[in-house]
C-alpha cells in the first residue's frame, strides 16, 4: 500500500498498529476454513470507537474496502479477504469487560474481548454467558461471535448468540457510531433489546454485522451459575431412532446443552467403551431434585426408542472437558478426526426432522466421490446446527480442490432438496444462489443505503464481481 496512506493511518492509530509487514498481512489472508482469501494491503488495530470511525471515514474519502475481524477463527471464509487491496480492521486491542452490572444481569464489553477473557471476570462473581462458543472462546472476540449470531452445545436449551444480546455499538460504514437496544434510549443502559420498542435495530447487525458495519461494543445478558447440573450420555444404533428421542427432548425442553456424534466419529476417539450413535446432553436446575426429575424424564425417552445410556462417568468427563474453556474441545479428537490438517465444514441450521435427510446426502456425495465425511451436530432449541465435516490432506492442493469442490456440490444438493442452510455465507458458499431474489435485493438496498461508497467487503462479491 501507498507509504502515505500507511501514515495517514498511523495518525489515527499511532504508528506501532498499522502494518504492512508481508508475514502479518499472509496471516490475515487465511481463517480456519481451507480458503485461500486475497492478500489484504494493511492490518490497522484500533484501541477504541473514535479510532473505528476514523478508519471508516478515511477508508471513504480514500474507497479503500474494510474487513473487521479478530481471532479469524472460522470456519467458512467469512474472515478472508474477498478482494485484493482491502483493508484489514483488527479487533483485538479492544478487549477490555467494560461493565459487569449484576442488577441489570449484563455484561458490557468490546468487541475483542475474548469470551474466555469475560467468563475469567464473571465465572467467581457467580455469573457465566448463555452461548459459550466453547471450540474457540480462548480466542475468538464477543463481536465476531455476534456478528455471526454463533451457537455452542449450549443452545440445546439457550438458542443462540443473539437471542441474548441486550444492546449494540456499532460504527456504520460511513463513520457514525449508532447504539441499539434501551441504550439508544436518552441515559439508559443497555439492559434490553426488546423488538417493538422505538428504533429497535439490534437484529439487523446479527449475523450481518460485518456488512453494515463495525461493532464496537457488546451488552449481553449474563446468567447465574445453576446450583445443579448434570450430565447424560445415550448410545443409539440407528440415527433415526436418535433423532425421534432428540425431538422430543427438545420438545420438553430438557436439555440445558445437547449435542449428536456420529458413530463415525466416535470410532475415532479410541474410547474403551461400546457408543454407537451418541447423544449427550447437560440438564441444569434450581435444585438437584429438578435435574432428577428431569433426567428421569430423559431416560424414559430415549429407552422407548430403544437407545441405552452409557456409564455417566463418562458423560461426566466429556461434560467437564466440553465446557472447559481452556481445553480445546476438538485438540483430542482433532488428530483422529483429520490427520491430513484440513476439512471442509458444511454447516447450517436444520430441522431436527430433517438430520437423516442432511447426513444421506452430505454421506452420499462424499462416498460417489471416494472422500470421507462425518457428522455432528448442536441441537439449538426447535433445529439442529448440522458440522458435515470432509477431512483431505491440507499440503496436496488436488486433493484441497476436489474437497472443496465436493462440499460446494453437497450444499447445493442440500439447498436443492428444501433443507435451509441459514449459516452458509462465507465468501465462497453458493447459498445467495438460494436466498429469494426480492429478499436479496432487500438485503443489497439496506447495505447500499448504509454504505454508499461500497466499502465494507460483502459474501455475495468474489473478486470483485457479484452475484
Ligand atoms: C475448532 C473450532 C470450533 C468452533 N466452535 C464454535 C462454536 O462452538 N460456536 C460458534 O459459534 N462458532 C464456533 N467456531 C467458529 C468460530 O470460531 C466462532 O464463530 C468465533 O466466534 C469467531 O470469532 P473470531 O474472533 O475468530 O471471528 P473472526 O473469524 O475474526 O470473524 C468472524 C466474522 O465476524 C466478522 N467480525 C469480526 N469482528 C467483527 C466486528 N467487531 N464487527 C463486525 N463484524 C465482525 C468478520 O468480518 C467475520 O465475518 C469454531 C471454530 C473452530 C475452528
Amino acid at each position: 500500500m501507498d507509504k502515505k496512506i500507511i501514515k495517514q493511518l498511523a495518525e489515527i492509530v499511532g504508528v506501532e498498529h498499522v502494518s504492512d509487514d508481508p508475514i502479518e498481512l499472509m496471516v490475515h489472508s487465511r481463517d480456519a476454513s481451507p480458503i485461500f482469501g486475497e492478500i489484504p494491503s494493511v492490518v490497522i488495530r484500533p484501541g477504541n470507537t473514535s479510532e473505528v470511525s476514523a478508519i471508516l471515514k478515511f477508508a471513504n474519502e480514500n474507497k479503500i474496502c474494510v474487513l473487521p475481524r479478530a481471532a479469524g477463527s472460522v470456519t467458512w471464509g467469512a474472515s478472508v479477504p474477498n478482494k485484493k487491496g482491502l483493508m484489514v480492521i483488527q479487533m483485538s486491542r479492544m478487549n477490555r469487560v467494560l461493565d459487569v452490572d449484576e442488577d441489570a444481569m449484563v455484561a458490557t464489553v468490546e468487541a475483542g474481548c475474548t469470551w474466555s477473557r469475560l467468563e475469567r471476570t464473571i465465572n467467581p462473581r457467580g455469573w457465566k454467558v448463555a452461548i459459550m462458543p466453547h471450540g474457540a472462546g480462548m480466542i475468538a472476540g464477543v463481536g465476531a461471535n455476534v456478528a455471526l449470531n454463533g451457537y455452542s452445545m449450549a443452545s440445546g436449551g439457550n438458542g443462540m448468540q443473539g437471542d441474548h444480546v441486550t444492546g449494540l455499538e456499532v460504527v456504520l460504514p460511513t463513520g457514525s457510531v449508532v447504539r441499539t437496544g434501551s441504550w439508544a434510549m436518552k441515559g439508559c443502559k443497555p439492559f434490553n433489546s426488546k423488538i417493538g420498542s422505538p428504533g429497535e435495530i439490534t437484529r439487523l447487525f446479527l449475523r450481518s454485522g460485518n456488512i453494515y458495519g463495525v461493532i464496537t461494543k457488546v451488552a449481553l445478558r449474563i446468567y447465574a451459575i445453576p446450583p445443579a447440573k448434570d450430565y447424560l450420555m445415550h448410545s443409539f444404533k440407528s440415527i433415526s431412532a436418535l433423532v425421534r428421542a432428540a425431538y422430543k427432548i427438545q420438545k420438553y425442553e430438557l436439555s440445558s446443552g445437547f449435542q449428536m456424534i456420529t458413530k463415525e466419529i466416535v470410532g475415532t476417539t479410541g474410547w474403551p467403551i461400546p457408543i454407537e450413535n451418541m447423544i449427550w446432553g447437560s440438564v441444569e436446575g434450581c435444585s438437584p431434585g429438578v435435574v432428577d426429575e428431569k433426567m428421569k424424564m430423559w431416560r424414559q425417552i430415549v429407552e422407548s426408542e430403544g437407545g441405552t445410556e452409557v456409564d455417566q462417568t463418562v458423560a461426566r468427563i466429556f461434560g467437564a472437558e466440553l465446557e472447559d474453556n481452556r481445553i480445546h474441545r476438538y485438540t483430542w479428537a482433532n488428530e483422529a478426526y483429520f490427520p491430513g490438517g484440513g476439512r471442509f465444514q458444511i454447516l447450517g441450521s436444520v430441522p431436527i426432522n430433517r438430520i437423516e435427510e442432511f447426513l444421506e446426502i452430505t454421506y452420499g456425495i462424499a462416498i460417489k466421490h471416494g472422500l470421507h465425511c462425518f457428522g455432528l451436530c448442536q441441537f439449538e432449541r426447535n433445529s439442529a446446527h448440522m458440522f458435515t465435516v470432509m477431512p483431505y490432506y491440507e499440503k496436496d492442493p488436488e486433493q484441497r480442490q476436489k474437497t472443496l469442490d465436493v462440499g460446494t456440490e453437497a450444499i447445493k444438493a442440500i439447498a436443492d432438496a428444501g433443507i435451509c442452510l441459514s449459516v452458509l455465507d462465507g465468501v465462497y458458499s453458493p447459498s445467495y444462489d438460494y436466498l429469494d431474489p426480492q429478499t436479496f435485493k432487500l438485503t443489497k438496498s439496506i447495505q447500499k443505503t448504509l454504505d454508499p461508497n461500497n466499502i465494507m467487503q460483502v459474501p455475495w462479491e468474489i473478486g470483485g464481481k457479484t452475484r
